[in-house]
């Protein structure tokens, strides 16, 4: 017997995400935009990759953009950009998917972990500045769920010790900090086009968002080669571009951002107004911070058994991130220990994310928060996480 045989039929089926709903709104742009590459033939740095880094530049409110393989390479190469490798320690939070430390190490560099602040789980700006040792050449702040970075004091950090922003926006398409888009907050910034990001193709992919123009042209060369004109090779470059057809098909979904951004500002809004006051932190926004909400992530005491709880009633919920990266395996040489960085730890033992995509409709989320309160309301003993953050989102969406 399925486990839908076994589910009351009324109850909605919450997957995470639900790239399927997406697709369905724009199969037939999708279909002429992929068959006229492949009429053309034009697959490897084609019309379409310049014409949408142009259209995402803009979108960035920023100059140049250059289309890769992946954000993980939009990473590697900007601090290849910069020059930054081996000797040079680079700045990043110890709260973040493991590719930001990923992308230093494979420059050569190496990533020093800090803790993140415990309201907007992005990295904690006094932790980055008793960090900095003469080696310091770089900062990766991660706009963590889509949530900004306090970019203001990291900017001026970085102005007084001569170092470089480069902004991790995997997962910010769109997010704003004090008027300012994402892309254009720090020296360089890279997004990731992973299917399930806000912007997502279908397969990998990536851009590096820029607004100096030498930073530009050398990224141009170091993800082709290193080549400046066809067979001509200034440095050991790599194969690292961006698709066209990836390209085409995030020209289409570009032109839908803002809407289905606003759609997970107003689904954020949703889980608050029917999750407020039912005892568990939930996420907010901070002064000046505007989120894309690509994650919708609360956090609970007995958080194993509510994630349980959702999934045994066809709710999927996730966790961002259940290992931090200092505990990694892969970072075990790094010489950090558990107890290190006590939030990000806290939040791996406490976080949950629950499902968050344009299309998810008001039943399915009145039908998450109604699951959590059941859970709750059965659990009264159990003391838990019982704060609401600084502020809920902002219903301007
Ligand atoms: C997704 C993500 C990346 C890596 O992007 P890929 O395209 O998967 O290589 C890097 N940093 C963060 C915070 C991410 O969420």
């Amino acid at each position: 017997m399925s486990i839908q045989m076994l589910m009351p039929s009324k109850q909605p089926q919450v997957p995470f995400v639900d790239l399927g709903a997406q697709y369905r709104t724009i199969e037939g742009e999708i279909g002429e935009a992929t068959s006229r590459v492949i009429q053309q033939s034009d697959f490897i740095l084609g019309r379409e990759v310049s014409l949408f880094e142009e259209e995402f530049a803009a979108f960035c409110e920023a100059k140049y953009a250059i289309g890769v393989d992946s954000g993980t390479s939009a990473l590697e190469l900007a601090l290849r950009a910069y020059d930054i490798g081996p000797g040079d320690e680079v700045i990043t939070a110890a709260n973040s998917f493991i590719a930001s430390a990923l992308a230093i190490s494979h420059a050569g560099a190496r990533p020093i972990l800090v803790d993140v602040d415990p309201s907007t789980y992005t990295v904690d700006v006094s932790a980055i500045e008793k960090a900095i040792t003469p080696r310091t050449k770089a900062v990766i702040p991660v706009h963590l769920y889509g949530h900004p970075a306090h970019m203001n004091p990291i900017r001026e950090l970085a102005d007084k010790h001569g170092l470089v922003i480069i902004e991790d926006a995997c997962q910010a398409h769109g997010t704003r900090y004090k008027g300012r888009r994402a892309g254009s907050l720090g020296h360089a910034a890279a997004f990731s086009f992973y299917p399930g990001k806000n912007l997502g193709a279908y397969g990998d992919g990536g851009i590096v968002v820029t607004n100096d123009r030498g930073i530009a042209r050398r990224l141009e060369m170091l993800r082709n080669y290193g080549q400046k004109e066809k067979y001509q090779h200034l440095f050991r470059g790599y194969n690292r571009r961006l698709d066209t057809l990836q390209a085409a098909v995030l020209r289409v979904k570009l032109r839908y951002l803002e809407k289905w951004n606003a759609a997970r500002r107003w689904n954020a809004v949703l889980y608050h107004k029917f999750l407020d006051g039912c005892g568990l932190l939930l996420p907010g926004e901070a002064p000046g911070a505007e989120s894309v909400w690509h994650l919708y992530v609360i956090r609970a005491e007995q958080r194993d058994a509510l994630k349980e709880h959702l999934i045994s009633r066809g709710i999927s919920a996730s966790i961002h991130y259940p290992i931090p990266i200092h505990v990694q395996p892969a970072y075990l040489d790094l010489g950090y220990k558990k107890g290190d960085f006590p939030v990000t730890e806290s939040c791996a033992h406490q976080v949950l994310s629950l499902p968050m995509y344009a299309e998810i409709s008001q039943d399915q989320i009145e039908y998450v928060a109604k699951t959590i309160r059941n859970f709750l309301s059965d659990r009264k003993d159990n003391r838990l996480v019982s704060k609401t953050l600084a502020k809920g989102p902002s219903a301007s969406a």
